[in-house]
């Protein structure tokens, strides 16, 4: 089944929202209009009554002498007639013992039982009943000394009512109107952010496929908006890094073919000329080196690509530079001396926080490129201290340089400033990419400081434990 758009449900939220505040409203606006209708009844019945008790005390005060109920007898019907008219309602009059003594219509009917509110009143108290449209509305007369009798007001209830159910019937209308009106413009605006969340749902189906956006879907400047730039940039990163990779394998399998190729001649050489001794061992000294380089840049490209995943292999420690420099000179110190370049140690005591293994991979590949693009008689000056709570490493030859136009560029992975000088030396340009990507992997960082008159790397390491995620890595 289809579900229910957005739209749709959101017209209809406001359309039942509006109502509802319809309908509050017309509850509190009915019951105040009850209330008021209520206490003006009240209000003139008991000025009724006050008028009518004051008129018969005075009719019996003026008149000769007689018994209370006798004179209520013989005016009784009178009086009924009298204060209807002058109240506009139906009145009847009941004497001491309950009888009828007046009514203003006469020959009236109707049978309604009031004989409750006539107790109630005959006691001396005020009571009412309402029947259908109507309220009886019931009140002792007071004589001098004591009650004469009970006058009765037939209230007709037909007006206010008529009142209030128009009111009732607007509000009703009113709520329908709102209804359809909310849920109408609602469904109108509420299409336009839909229309908009479609136009992303649209733009991530396109990415999935592999069609990246040029530009960012939607137009406009609120939270959709800022979704659809935050899509944008996750393509344009997504096309990025996969163009990146394509590079990368590009260039491995480049790179891979060749040595695979010089093997490949020679092998076929000495098949040729099985009993040349000089190829043979032309062959056994290249094919022995080209394994190397390929031995070499298997390590490097696996390292590379695996940095990123194998996280939970990096163990931090405080590794004490100076004794780490040392040893790795020390063991360096045999090629070096093959080169005719000189290694010079000016080290300090001091901790970097970072995996062991990885600070080996890094000064190794810093220290051998130092030698190899060296010159005769140059040298290798290692030095570390500690800076701002950072522990700064510095490797700086006296070899060729780096060419301005390459400084960017070296730390990426098989970027060779001259291929021909790299493949002598055993090169692969891989060295500073992983350099790279390794001292980041342990909060630290690598610079260019130096290109002319040699080149010098400057790196820096925490020297303690951070809270604080190391740049390029996400917390998981
Ligand atoms: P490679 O395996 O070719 O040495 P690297 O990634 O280590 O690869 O270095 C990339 C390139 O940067 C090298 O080919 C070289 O041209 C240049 N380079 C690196 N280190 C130095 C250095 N100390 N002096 C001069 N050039 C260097």
């Amino acid at each position: 089944m289809r579900s229910v758009s957005i739209k749709v449900k959101f017209s209809l939220f406001l359309a039942l929202l509006l109502l509802l505040t319809v309908f509050v409203l017309s509850v509190f606006v009915l019951r105040g209009i009850q209330d008021h209708q209520q206490s003006r009844i009240e209000k003139e019945l008991l000025q009724q009554t006050r008028l009518a008790n004051l008129s018969i005390k005075q009719a019996f005060m003026i008149s000769p002498p007689i018994e209370a109920q006798q004179f209520l007898r013989a005016r009784g019907q009178q009086f009924a007639m009298d204060l209807a008219v002058y109240s506009g309602l139906h009145v009847v009059l009941y004497g001491k013992d309950g009888k009828k003594v007046g009514d203003s219509i006469p020959l009236n009917t109707s049978s309604y039982g009031v004989d409750n509110a006539l107790r109630f009143a005959l006691e001396g108290k005020i009571a009412y009943q309402r029947e259908d449209a109507s309220i009886f509305y019931l009140s002792p007369i007071q004589g001098p000394g004591q009650q004469m009798g009970v006058i009765q007001f037939q209230y007709s209830l037909s007006n206010d009512q008529r009142f209030y159910h128009t009111i009732a019937g607007l509000f009703v209308w009113t709520g329908a109107a709102v209804l359809a009106a909310s849920f109408i413009l609602g469904y109108l605006y509420f299409s336009r952010a839909a229309s908009s969340i479609a136009k992303l749902n649209r733009s991530a189906e396109r990415i999935r496929k592999g069609e990246f956006l040029t530009r960012p879907p939607l137009g406009r400047r609120d939270e959709l908006g800022q979704l659809g730039q935050a899509i944008y940039y996750m393509s344009t990163e997504i096309r990025n890094n996969i163009s990146g990779m394509k590079q990368f394998i590009g260039n491995v399998s480049h790179e891979f073919k060749t040595p695979i190729t010089s093997i490949k001649a020679y092998s076929e050489l000495m098949e040729l000329y099985p009993e040349d001794a000089a190829l043979a061992e032309d062959a056994v000294l290249h094919i022995g080196a080209e394994a190397d380089r390929l031995t070499d840049m298997i390590d490097k490209v696996l390292r590379l690509s695996s940095a990123e995943k194998y996280d939970f292999e990096y163990r931090p420690e405080p590794v004490d530079l100076a004794a780490l420099l040392l040893d790795l000179i020390g063991r360096i110190k045999a090629k070096a001396e093959r080169f005719g370049v000189e290694i010079v140690p000016r080290l300090n005591p001091g901790n970097a926080w970072a995996d062991r293994e990885s600070l080996i991979h890094i000064f190794m590949n810093l220290l051998d490129n130092g030698i190899k693009y060296n010159v005769q008689g140059g040298k290798v000056v290692v030095s570390n201290r500690e800076e701002k709570g950072r522990a700064l490493v510095e490797i700086a030859d006296t070899g060729i340089g780096i060419p301005e136009e390459a400084r960017e560029r070296v730390f990426e992975p098989f970027y060779t400033v001259n291929k021909d000088r790299s493949r002598q030396s055993g090169g692969t340009g891989l060295g500073l990419a992983l350099v790279k990507q390794l001292t980041e992997k342990q909060g630290g960082t690598v610079e260019l400081a130096r290109v002319e008159g040699g080149t010098a790397f400057r790196l820096s390491f925490p020297v303690r434990p951070s809270f604080r995620t190391p740049p390029n890595k996400e917390l998981t």
